[in-house]
């Protein structure tokens, strides 16, 4: 972080602003608009800055800079397009300790001003570090869309009521719970329906009418991430993220997909490896329970689809016992994911008509499918953790009958910026990624459709890296 964002009360305090033009103009509305006292130098006044002058809501000096004029200021903002005026200005004030910004030269600032969306009392200020004013000025302009006009209205109604809240509950977790189902719930819609009467009784209501038991149960939400595309999570996935007081992650969900999640959250680590369990599952199981019972909302969050070769069946099993309220939200699978993104279709009129989902997990080093069907024509078949049991899986398919050059791929890090497709066939593929430097998650598709991939690949992701790096 390149700079801390903060807001600074300037209400009634002292504002240097030199510079007459338009740039100093903006500048002015926006301390005004703040509250402050606007004191503006400069040897002569654009048009803008003459109306409030004439109106009064600034002092004007009609004069030069000098260091004198620092005196009593709060903050200080040079606007001109005199360099070395501009740093003069920036060097006094931070000699003097006040805060300066110098328009359009982020080296002479002390600090930087934001874009902002203004839905007072709620502020949204947006910044780049400087590195690019437009795209903080797009990404305002975005927001500005999403975010309703009412919200101010929505925070001042709230403001009036939190010191009941605050004695009708006795937790600051139980307030917030209350406090998220006001915002985002029918007393909100109220309001942003021009029902503002309407809008305070409900929540006069809710606050006499809901009992501080009412969050002493917590729930736990069980949310497939897909396959590693954040863009690949669902909304609901993304809306639960948010809300979750404590995350349980395991190691197919990236450090991107987990930032998404409420920034308070506590965040947990109980990811399985192949040999090693940094917590077994029955542990999990009962972390879930243990958190949901405190009242905590709970989001144990999952690589692919929970359901698919997740264990999320267990893991529910015991909520259910346990009578936990709970919630199911499927992700994309592996399997889809990666054959999206590798350009195979896992069916197709003309080469396949089934899907199968294997697991290639070995126990004590065997592999237990049912290899008859398996090798059966016309299907394709996906196996997930088949990494180390690639030349077995594919050499117990040739001796039960599939023909040798039937395709096979092996997708690494499928929907990741690191993908990489290694199309062969089954009698090759296990050849050329034991001399391949592969690393895991990776997934095997094989049959007749993977001869599409040639055709149908779309995503490059190297070649999107370096397209980046030109832009
Ligand atoms: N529930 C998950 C699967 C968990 S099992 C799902 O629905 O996708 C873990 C296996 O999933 C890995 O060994 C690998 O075979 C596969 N997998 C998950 N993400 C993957 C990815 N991005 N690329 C390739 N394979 C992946």
């Amino acid at each position: 972080m390149q700079y801390l964002p903060i807001f600074i009360d300037i209400k009634d305090r002292q504002c240097l602003l030199v510079g007459g033009g338009d740039v100093a103009a903006r500048k002015a509305t926006l301390l005004l608009n703040a509250g402050a006292k606007v004191e503006v130098l400069a040897p002569v006044l654009g048009a803008a800055l003459s109306r409030e002058h004439q109106n009064g809501r600034i002092t004007y000096t009609n004069r030069g800079y000098e260091s004198s004029d620092l005196t009593d200021c709060c903050l200080a903002i040079s606007a001109t397009d005199d360099r070395e005026l501009n740093a003069k200005v920036a060097t006094d004030a931070k000699a003097l300790g006040i805060p300066v910004n110098v328009v359009d030269s982020p080296e002479l600032c002390s600090f930087i001003i934001p874009s902002i969306v203004d839905r007072s009392p709620v502020m949204v200020a947006v910044s780049s570090s400087g590195a690019s004013p437009v795209l903080a000025r797009l990404l305002r302009a975005r927001l500005e869309t999403l975010i309703p006009a009412s919200y101010g209205q929505l925070a001042t109604l709230v403001q009036g009521f939190r010191d009941r809240v605050k004695a009708r509950f006795s937790t600051s977790n139980k307030r917030r719970l209350f406090w998220e189902d006001v915002l985002q719930g029918p007393i909100a819609e109220l309001l942003f329906a021009g029902k503002a009467e309407a809008a305070r009784a409900a929540l006069d209501n809710a606050i006499t009418g809901t009992a501080d038991s009412r969050y002493d149960q917590g729930e736990v939400y069980l949310v497939g991430a897909g396959p590693g595309d954040p863009d690949l999570l669902s909304f609901r996935a993304l809306r639960l993220m948010q809300r979750a007081d404590v995350v349980l992650y395991d190691r197919l969900v990236s450090a991107e997909i987990l930032n998404l999640a409420r920034r308070d959250a506590q965040r947990i680590y109980v990811g399985k490896q192949r040999a090693y369990h940094s917590m077994r599952q029955e542990e999990i199981n009962d972390t879930l329970v243990r958190f949901a019972q405190q009242g905590k909302r709970v989001l144990r969050l999952k690589g692919g689809d929970p359901f698919i070769f997740g264990r999320g069946g267990e893991e529910i099993d015991t909520l259910a016992a346990q009578g936990i309220p709970f919630q199911v939200v499927p992700g994309i699978t592996a399997a889809s994911g990666c054959a999206a993104y590798a350009g195979i279709p896992l069916t197709h009129r003309d080469y396949s008509q089934s899907c199968v989902f294997v697991t290639g997990h070995q126990r004590e080093g065997k592999l237990d499918l049912n290899w008859e069907m398996l090798s059966q024509p016309g299907q394709t078949v996906v196996c997930y953790m088949g990494l180390s049991g690639l030349p077995t899986l594919c050499q117990q398919l040739i001796a039960h009958g599939m023909p040798p050059q039937t395709p096979a791929a092996l997708i690494e890090q499928g929907t990741t910026q690191h993908q990489r497709v290694f199309a062969a066939t089954i009698a090759t593929l296990p050849g050329i990624i034991g001399g391949a430097d592969v690393h895991a998650p990776t997934l095997i598709i094989i049959g007749e459709v993977v001869r599409l991939h040639e055709k149908l690949a779309w995503f490059h992701p190297q070649a999107d890296t370096d397209a980046k790096a030109l832009i």
